[in-house]
Parts: C-alpha cells; structure tokens; sequence
C-alpha cells in the first residue's frame, strides 16, 4: 500500500519544497516509487524536479478542476527519478474556482485514488498556508510530515497547525497520522536553535525525527540548477542528511 504524505507548514520558507524533492530523489535511490504532487501555485517543487512551470500543461489546477485526469498531467522528473504532478501559479487561481464545488476538500483524494496503486510513496508539497488547498491534502494524506526551523514562534504555530490536523480528523480524514517533525537549516552553532530544539523533543518525544537537516549551501544551491541535492551534490552534508531522512522514514513503515 502506499504511503501519503502531506509535507506541510503554514509558516513560509522552512524548507518544506526543499524537503519534497529531496526526499522524493532519495527514496528513488533507494528503489521506491515516488510522485511529487506539487500542490503550491508557487510552483517550486515543479521547477526544482527540472519542469518548466511555465510551460506545463495540464497541470494540477485542471486535475482538481476535473479537467483533466490525474495520469494525463504526471511528468517525469529525468533528474529526480520520480514522477511529478505540476503546479504553477493557474493554481491560485483555482483554489478560489474550488470553493463552490461540490466535494471541494476531496478533489486531491478523488484522483490521487486513481493512480496511489503505482507508487511506493506518494509526497505533497503544500503551500505556506492553511487553506482549501492544505486541506486537500490532509484529506489524501496518511500522514503529515511537518519541517520547521528551530526559532523562537515555530512552537507557536505548531499549536495552529496540530489544531488543524485535530479538526480534519473528526470531519474528513479520521485515520491521518503526524508521521514527524523536521528540524531544517540546522546551525548548532546557535544555543536559541539548540533550545528549541530540546523542547521539542521534550513535546514531542519520538514524534522528532532523529534526522537533522543541517543549513548547507549545496542545498540552496541545488534548485536553480533544476537537481535535488542528492544529484547536484551527493556528498554534500545536505545530501547525506537527507539521505539518512530516507532510511528514516522507510523504516518506519516496517
Ligand atoms: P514556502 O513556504 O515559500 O513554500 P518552503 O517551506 O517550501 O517555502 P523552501 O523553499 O524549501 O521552503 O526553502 C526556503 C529557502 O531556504 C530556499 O531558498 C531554500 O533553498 C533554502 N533552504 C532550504 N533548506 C536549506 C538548507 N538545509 N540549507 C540551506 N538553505 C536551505
Ligand atoms: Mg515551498
């Protein structure tokens, strides 16, 4: 069976993208068989797995309009070895057409019904939001996979978006899990870093990944060459860090 998860983080810029792509590289390496769902009209996701967003078509936007079915929008990540399902900024717009329609918070699970069968690992990267389109896929998802950087508010809205997984428990998806936090851009160096970090495992317990993501250059610089880091760098700490995040969440299936 395999396994969906909803890769999320209200907050912005706290490596969720990052961690979609990577995570979906490495667990190609390893054998497994992934799609990337790009589910933010930013479209990052899309342009980091080597996709022009600009000129893709159909993408995302049409699948959950009903437009377009979901195998005829997948593309093939050539660098990343997954498959992808694009986003770019049509998305935006689409969220806002998704409103009145009918079974608006189940259109991602319709679909990805379709094809889930076919892969191993199914990974969403959702927009820094907790919108109709978050809710999409807390509704397709098994879990939830939250990255965050250890700062003095990430605690803080941790609490908003537990709150959020409660609630789509009891109306939509009763059975979705948080698989675990991600601590991401890493600096030890940095004792407010090294205390929230402890307090979250005082929270959290074994909900913390062992996997740290340390802040590594490669990794910034990995996107706009169109390759995960675990290509463009593989023995960068960056690779190797997500590359134990692999192992990590593979074994938790077992
Ligand atoms: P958004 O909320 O806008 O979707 P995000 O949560 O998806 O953002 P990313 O786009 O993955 O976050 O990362 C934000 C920025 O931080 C990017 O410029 C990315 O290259 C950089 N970054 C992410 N992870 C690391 C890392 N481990 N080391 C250094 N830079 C990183
Ligand atoms: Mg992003």
């Amino acid at each position: 069976m395999s396994k969906i998860l909803a890769i999320a983080n209200q907050k912005g810029g706290v490596g969720k993208t990052t961690t979609a792509i990577n995570l979906a590289a490495s667990l190609s390496l390893a054998g497994r068989r992934v799609l990337l769902i790009d589910l933010d009209p930013q479209g990052n996701a899309t342009t980091g797995s080597g996709l022009d967003k600009h000129n893709v078509t159909p993408t995302i936007y049409q699948v959950l309009l009903g437009q377009s079915s979901i195998r005829s929008a997948l593309k093939k990540s050539s660098e990343g070895g997954y498959d992808v399902l694009p986003a770019n900024r049509h998305l935006a717009g689409g969220e806002v057409e998704l409103v009145d329609i009918k079974g608006r918070e189940t259109r991602l699970k319709k679909a990805l019904s379709q094809v889930q069968d076919q892969y191993d690992y199914v990974l969403i990267d959702c927009p820094p939001a907790l919108s109709l389109l978050t809710v999409n896929a807390f509704t397709a998802a098994s879990a939830v996979m939250i990255p965050m950087q250890c700062e003095y508010y990430a605690l803080e809205g941790l609490r908003d978006l537990v709150e959020t997984i409660k609630r789509i428990r009891i109306k939509l998806n009763e059975t979705l899990q948080i698989e675990g936090l991600l601590r991401t851009m890493y600096d030890p160096r940095n004792s407010l870093t090294r205390q929230v970090s402890d307090d979250l495992e005082d929270h959290f317990g074994d909900k913390v990944y062992r996997t740290v993501i340390p802040r590594n250059v490669r990794v910034a610089e990995a996107p706009s060459h169109g390759h995960p880091v675990v290509n463009f760098d593989a023995t960068s700490r960056g690779a190797l860090a997500y590359l134990d995040l692999a192992r990590e969440v593979m074994g938790h299936n077992s």
